[in-house]
């Protein structure tokens, strides 16, 4: 991977990396060509999620930051998700299915113009039975001619469909405030609600690095089955294991132990499953399998968790298949593609025999306490000094941006954000954060450095 792809941290806007505190997901579902990824570039008021004319593009990354009305939210576009790999059926199922895992709303979207059709209402059934808030869209209502087609939506059941179109803009603020009157303040689900209760962990790969095994070996005879939402999903989500004296919630573990054998799309589903595990985890443990080559969809589901800022703990699994002339070009490979993710504690395990499984415990507490470490303003700003005093900016156009002040704006993960009196290029920004690494540790977590420049 190249520096600059990064993981996560540069891309991050300044808005969002000064919020505090986990934020709601908005999910948008619906058919394909209904206008989700058009409304989606709405909502975040930029043209990030892109309208793709090819199809079957699958984006890795699933969740934007955006904001109305002061509040902060995350918005997930499944507008891009393989559609015709699936089938439409299959490929709405699917959203609707992470739609119930992962978000707090979901926004409905259905095309005005073509009516409700059988599989908007099949997508209906299922968005009943997660329980959560459905906002209803009735898109490409480019005009007041277009309202009877709206109103006719009430059919669906879903309360009052709102006219929208997303091309314009037409209606997407009312549809916002309906949204945002049925979406709780945070999300209950996730840690922000279970302060002091078992830390949620997300154990995620790709298909085959052990994940089942790891699981089995892990919970042994103690495993408690947590029905999450009695009576509202089919499958048991989360399991409290002990592990190290302490009890440890295995978020959404149905997919490891479903085996799921599908000839196609597995790698669609496998990504769904693990993007709605790692946002409602605090830390992610992702599988690595040494039998293989690291591949770019190691990669991905690395970025996953770090974009999606939780703390990272990689453990390379099936260590006991390692010889002397695997592990040479392991070490290789790790150091030439997971350099970005240096910062993670590695814990060298075999799921099958056992092997260093005791290690996964004091690595999740390492993570998961520098994913909550505050730096005191005064400390870090007696750093920022020193550094910036050593190694100033580079003049750029007869300019020097000098870093005048830095504040760390939230934990979970550490957020930290620099005012400067100019742009700060990201290669600098990478030598800032670096640096803070250097001398903080923030040992398996994220860090998110975001710039304000002040005119
Ligand atoms: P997705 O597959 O649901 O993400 O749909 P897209 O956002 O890719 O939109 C599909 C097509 O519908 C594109 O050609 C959009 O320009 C068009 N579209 C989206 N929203 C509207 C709208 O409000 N009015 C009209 N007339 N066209 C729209
Ligand atoms: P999942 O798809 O990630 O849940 O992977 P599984 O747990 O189903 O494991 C896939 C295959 O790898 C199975 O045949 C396991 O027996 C095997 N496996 C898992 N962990 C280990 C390990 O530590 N060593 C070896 N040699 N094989 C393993």
């Amino acid at each position: 991977l190249a520096e600059e792809e990064g993981f996560g941290a540069d891309e991050l806007g300044g808005e969002m990396a000064a919020g505090g505190g986990p934020q709601p997901v908005l999910a948008v579902v619906g058919r394909p060509n209904v206008g989700k990824s058009t409304l989606v570039n709405r909502i975040l008021g930029r043209r990030e999620a892109v309208v793709e004319d090819r199809p079957g593009v699958t984006r890795d990354r699933v969740t934007y930051h955006a904001e109305w009305a002061g509040r902060r939210f995350k918005v997930v576009d499944t507008g891009g998700w393989e559609q015709d790999v699936l089938g439409i059926d299959a490929a709405v199922a699917a959203q609707a299915e992470f739609a119930v895992a992962a978000a707090d709303a979901v926004i409905l979207v259905v095309d005005a113009t073509v009516g409700a059709t059988d599989t908007d209402e099949a997508v209906v059934r299922l968005l009943r039975r997660a329980g959560k808030p459905v906002v209803l869209c009735a898109n490409k209502v480019d005009g007041p001619s277009g309202e009877a087609d709206a109103t006719a939506l009430w059919s669906l059941g879903l309360g009052e469909p709102h006219p929208v179109s997303a091309l314009h803009g037409r209606g997407t603020g009312d549809l916002l405030d309906a949204v945002l009157d049925a979406m709780p303040e945070a999300p209950p689900e996730t840690f922000g609600g279970t302060v002091g209760g078992p830390r949620r962990i997300a154990l995620v790969g790709r298909p085959n690095v052990g994940k089942s095994s790891l699981l089995n070996k892990l919970a042994g005879e103690e495993r408690v089955v947590v029905d999450e939402m009695a009576g509202t999903t089919r499958d048991p989500v989360d399991e409290l294991i002990e592990l190290g004296d302490r009890t440890w919630r295995f978020v959404d573990t149905a997919g490891i132990r479903r085996r799921v054998h599908l000839q196609e799309g597995a790698d669609y589903y496998a990504s769904l499953r693990t993007a709605a595990a790692v946002e409602k985890a605090e830390a992610a443990v992702v599988l690595i399998d040494v039998s293989e080559p690291i591949s770019v969809q190691d990669t991905r589901i690395i970025s996953m968790a770090v974009d999606a800022g939780r703390a990272l703990v990689l453990a390379y699994n099936k260590w006991d298949t390692l010889d002397e002339e695997r592990r040479f070009y392991l070490e290789r490979e790790i150091e030439r593609d997971l350099v970005q993710v240096r910062w993670a504690p590695r814990v060298n395990i075999s799921a099958q025999t056992g092997r260093h499984l005791e290690k996964l415990v004091p690595a999740l507490d390492t993570a998961l306490e520098s994913w909550e470490t505050r730096i005191p303003t005064g400390k870090l700003n007696a750093f920022l000094g020193e550094l910036v005093a050593a190694h100033p900016h580079p003049v750029r156009g007869g300019k020097q941006p000098r870093i005048l002040f830095g504040t760390q704006a939230g934990t979970r993960p550490p957020r930290f954000v620099l005012f400067a009196s100019g742009f700060l290029e990201a290669g600098y920004r990478r030598f800032i954060e670096r640096r803070l690494r250097e001398r903080f540790g923030f040992e398996g977590s994220p860090i998110q450095v975001s710039v304000r420049v002040r005119e």
